[in-house]
């Protein structure tokens, strides 16, 4: 016991100090790239790990010390302390928030970011970001503008309404109509329709919020025009449809169609409105999808309003879209609650990229890249795969097996819940190591890789993977298998 107290007592002492460890080369080598006081705080960090190791014996685990001479200690202990050092430096000024390669097939990741951004989108950003823009400064008249200007003719022109207005999310969206229209009021939704959207938006808080009251109708699976009827009295101010996003009721079920929800509100002089959620700019069914999230079909169903998110089927950036009659919309836009949730230049500069690649319908199908995934067929996928395994099995095939196998992708972010998409994966079964280990490295790496754990394996859907990532994605796992 004492002499092991004392052979601690020996490592002790051998510890370099900060300022002798500044002027080894690998730190100075860091001092070129990095802040002083970054380095600093890492090598007080790696000593403190290196004494704590010491004394928990520890250390003998990862360096066998107990037979080295006292003289050579030192030279021993050095290249691990400038490792960890080395690792701290890297994690302190390396971003938090990272690329990522998708490969979980999960099309509208909301963890992910949702909809990546078409190139157009992207050089819109970077070139209002550089420097100062016309945010809101009129251009013709040399006056102030308004930023809302910005996209609101692209958005009334592509989906023929009369207004527009762009908030910093859907759910922001909802909440400046509801609180606009109907604060101290009542909305009438189906009991069906009262969603949770993931990331907690429950429909009836965000109501709650606003100001005011649900008045809920029909039976969670089935809703009569007459429910909507029966429950409309002075005091309604909305008819609301809420796209059921997330989920899907089958069966013996009945939802009132927005046409008839339309007529009604004819009938009462009642606005309606649809929060769509998810909305897309194309007709989907045109390749295989089935859905109702086209906006045009919802404005030409002949609701009042409209709300949908920037980023979902849309592929912009983050942003909640309100289209809809000029008398509700000039409303929205003079309650203090827009001020509070209007976008920042950065988002506007993307949108209106976006917007404007949708005056080329054709093209928008190619540029924006949520479009591109979803129209993906089953050869391309598989000729994809077939770079990855290609690239892989010949440096790998100690370390595991690796196949490529039909999979099921999926739209994601409130969108088609029950719709697979036919995809192809490249899964890979490590040999050495453990599944979640794999997982865990490639979460370290850059770009960091994410795709899905099923029975001991790692799935990697090629329908998320970009073009111009699949080199990235081979390094990746080149890096992570072989350890
Ligand atoms: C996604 C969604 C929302 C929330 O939109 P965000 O852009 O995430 O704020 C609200 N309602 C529905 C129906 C949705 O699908």
């Amino acid at each position: 016991m004492l002499k092991k107290d004392n052979h601690k007592t020996i490592l002790l002492r051998q510890l370099p100090g900060v300022d002798e460890l500044l002027r080894t080369p690998s730190i100075t080598a860091l001092l070129k790239e990095h802040p002083r006081p970054v380095i600093v705080k890492a090598i007080q960090a790696a000593l403190k790990k290196q004494r704590q190791d010491i004394l928990s014996d520890q250390i003998n685990q990862a360096i066998d010390l107990s037979s080295l001479p006292e003289s050579s200690l030192r030279t021993h202990l050095l290249p691990h302390l400038t490792k960890e050092i080395n690792r701290l430096v890297v994690r302190q000024t390396s971003p938090n928030l990272k690329k990522v390669i998708n490969a979980t097939g999960i099309i509208l990741h909301t963890n992910l970011g949702r909809a990546p951004l078409s190139t157009a989108a992207q050089k819109a950003v970077q070139a209002v970001a550089s420097g100062y823009c016309n945010l809101e400064f009129d251009l013709n008249r040399g006056q102030r503008g308004s930023r809302n200007d910005l996209v609101a003719a692209l958005c009334t022109h592509l989906m023929q309404v009369e207004s527009a207005l762009v908030v910093n999310n859907n759910a922001a969206a909802v909440l400046l109509a509801l609180n606009t229209i109907a604060r101290d009021k009542e909305v009438i939704v189906s009991r069906g329709q009262l969603v949770e959207i993931g990331g907690s938006f429950r429909m009836p808080e965000v109501m709650r919020q606003s100001g005011a009251r649900l008045v809920e109708v029909g039976t969670t699976n089935r809703t009569y025009p007459d429910d909507y009827r029966q429950a409309i009295t002075e005091f309604t101010a909305l008819l609301l449809h809420v796209h059921t996003s997330n989920y899907k009721i089958m069966g013996f079920t009945q939802e009132t169609s927005l046409t008839e929800l339309v007529s009604l509100g004819q009938e009462y002089r009642l606005p309606v409105m649809s929060d769509l959620g998810s909305g897309s700019f194309v007709n989907l069914t045109s390749f295989g999808l089935n859905t109702e999230l086209n906006v045009f079909e919802v404005v030409t169903a002949g609701v009042d309003i409209v709300t949908f998110s920037g980023d979902k089927l849309l592929g912009g950036p983050q942003a909640g879209i309100i289209l809809g009659k000029r008398e509700y919309l000039a409303k929205m836009s003079k309650n203090p609650l827009f001020r509070a949730i209007r976008c920042d230049k950065l988002t506007l500069a993307a949108l209106e990229a976006t917007l404007r690649v949708y005056l080329d319908l054709p093209g928008a199908l190619e540029e924006i890249p949520v479009l591109r995934m979803l129209r993906l067929k089953k050869e391309e996928l598989e000729k994809q795969a077939k770079v990855v395994t290609d690239h892989l099995i010949p440096v790998l095939k100690d370390y595991a097996r690796i196949t490529i196998e039909p999979a099921y992708a999926q739209v994601g972010g409130g969108a088609l819940p029950v719709t697979n998409l036919p995809s192809v994966a490249v899964v890979i079964q490590p040999l050495k190591q453990s599944v979640t280990e794999v997982a865990a490295c490639l979460r370290n790496e850059e770009p960091v890789v994410i795709g899905r754990l099923q029975e001991n394996c790692l799935w990697l859907d090629m329908r998320t993977v970009q073009k111009d990532e699949i080199e990235l994605l081979v390094k990746a796992l080149k890096n992570v298998m072989r350890k």
